[in-house]
């Protein structure tokens, strides 16, 4: 499994891509459209929103499964788009039976909630949260119903009256709605070839001995559970969610592999106790190219938390690290980690479970020298420079979890495994 280990935009969409490579099967498991995941090919860049990376690789099978809400419209279009870049996904690419359906109105009801709300959450405006809402309110429209024309017209009924009373009668409202609606019927009956059991289909590939790759979008501190509620998504992004939305028993998982940048960074609102100051923050911004996948916002960037890696590698059982973006860091004279946070009461190591608190803490940082060399083209663990080598190893006394592989460019070639 792939899990991000801050707040998303880890590099996740790469470091799937380079382990594509060793497995037969990947799997997205939670989340929507709202995941963007960058891959750079030799000759040209990929964004991908649903389907996993791994469809880059010629002979592989994607799957998108339960725990994931399906914008058909958005996936038709990537599907698409994908076949006429030459990546050919016919007959790779699978969509769960149990994936709840994004709907026109969704996405009307996530404007509107965040127009309302008090405390804005800066969501993507893309439906996934009330698309949520309706799977635990139990009136969602999953995939394996639009085998069933009756049952998803009366789904769909009910969710525009509901929307309407929520919204307003307005004869544009209604209107748009209702041609949106034919939309999404069109793209419904093609979207119904890709159905599959994703669970039966992990199982076997399985029991055939091939191996699986569990691909998570958004990062840990974003976990509707453990993450920093209200400032978070809709679902869970920490690993126990894998099991659960694709469809398999937690013990068949046998590795987890955190992706965390070499520095940190938050798009959407919410603490981020690690901030740097303006300068510093549109320079790393500039170098590291931190603008959202898939809204073009520039992310707000900081420090490497050493609190918030521990909290990740804790709450996901992380087997191993996968560092990025330690290239961003080349020109910088000094490097800073954060440590612990300063609060009321001391410092603390474990981050808070309490989001006020969080709001409140200081950073205590370790200043390391800077490396001052540039890594992009280096490939292997002693080739490093030697700052570089302590600052890694530092991380991994932080985050308490030993260093599979770091990154050094966008690249799949660059890639140093330890
Ligand atoms: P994801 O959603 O976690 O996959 O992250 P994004 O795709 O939103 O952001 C990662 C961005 O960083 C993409 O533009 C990648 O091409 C790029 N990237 C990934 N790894 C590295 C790296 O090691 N160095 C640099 N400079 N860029 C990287």
């Amino acid at each position: 499994m792939i899990i991000g280990c801050q707040w998303g935009d880890e590099g996740k969409g790469k470091i799937v891509d380079v382990l594509a490579e060793d497995a037969q099967l990947v799997v997205r498991y939670q989340g929507g459209a709202n995941a963007g995941h960058t891959v750079q090919l030799p000759d040209q860049e990929f964004i991908l929103h649903q389907i996993p990376s791994g469809i880059l690789h010629p002979d592989k099978r994607c799957l998108i499964g339960n725990g994931v809400v399906l914008d058909a419209a958005e996936f038709l279009r990537e599907y698409d788009a994908l076949d006429q870049r030459g990546v050919n996904p016919k007959k790779r690419v699978g969509v769960s039976y149990g994936a709840h359906l994004v709907l026109p109105y969704h996405k009307i009801l996530d404007q509107v909630s965040e127009d309302q709300a008090t405390k804005k959450i800066g969501t993507t405006g893309r439906g996934i949260g009330p698309t949520y809402e309706d799977k635990v309110g139990r009136r969602g429209l999953r995939v394996g119903d639009l085998r069933h024309p009756d049952r998803t017209n009366t789904l769909i009924e009910e969710g525009i009256a509901r929307a309407k009373s929520i919204i307003g009668e307005g004869e544009s409202i209604t209107d748009s709605l209702m041609e949106d609606r034919e939309a999404f019927l069109r793209d419904s009956d093609r979207l119904v070839e890709f159905a599959t059991d994703v669970g039966l289909e992990i199982a076997n590939t399985l029991a055939d001995g091939d191996s699986v790759l569990l691909e998570g979008a958004q990062g840990t501190a974003l976990d509707v559970d453990h993450g920093t509620y209200p400032f978070v998504t809709s679902s869970n992004t920490t690993a126990g969610a894998a099991a659960i939305g694709s469809g398999i028993g937690p013990t068949m998982i046998d590795s987890v592999t955190g992706v965390v940048k070499a520095y940190t960074t938050r798009v959407g609102n919410g603490p981020l106790p690690t901030a740097f100051e303006p300068e510093m923050d549109e320079m790393i911004r500039e170098l590291g190219g931190e603008f959202g996948a898939t809204t073009g916002r520039p992310r707000r960037c900081g420090w490497f938390d050493g609190v918030l890696a521990k909290f990740s590698a804790r709450v996901n059982g992380l087997t191993g690290l996968a560092v990025t973006k330690l290239d961003v860091l080349d020109t910088l004279p000094e490097v800073y980690v954060c440590t612990g946070y300063e609060t009321q009461h001391g410092i603390i190591e474990d981050f808070p479970a309490d989001l006020v608190e969080l709001g409140e803490v200081k950073p205590v940082y370790e200043m390391l020298p800077g490396w001052m060399e540039p890594t992009k083209e280096i490939r292997s663990q002693e080739d490093l420079p030697r700052a570089a080598r302590v600052f890694l190893e530092r991380l991994e006394e932080l985050a308490e979890t030993s260093i599979e592989m770091v990154s050094v460019g966008p690249k799949r070639s660059q890639i140093i495994r330890f």
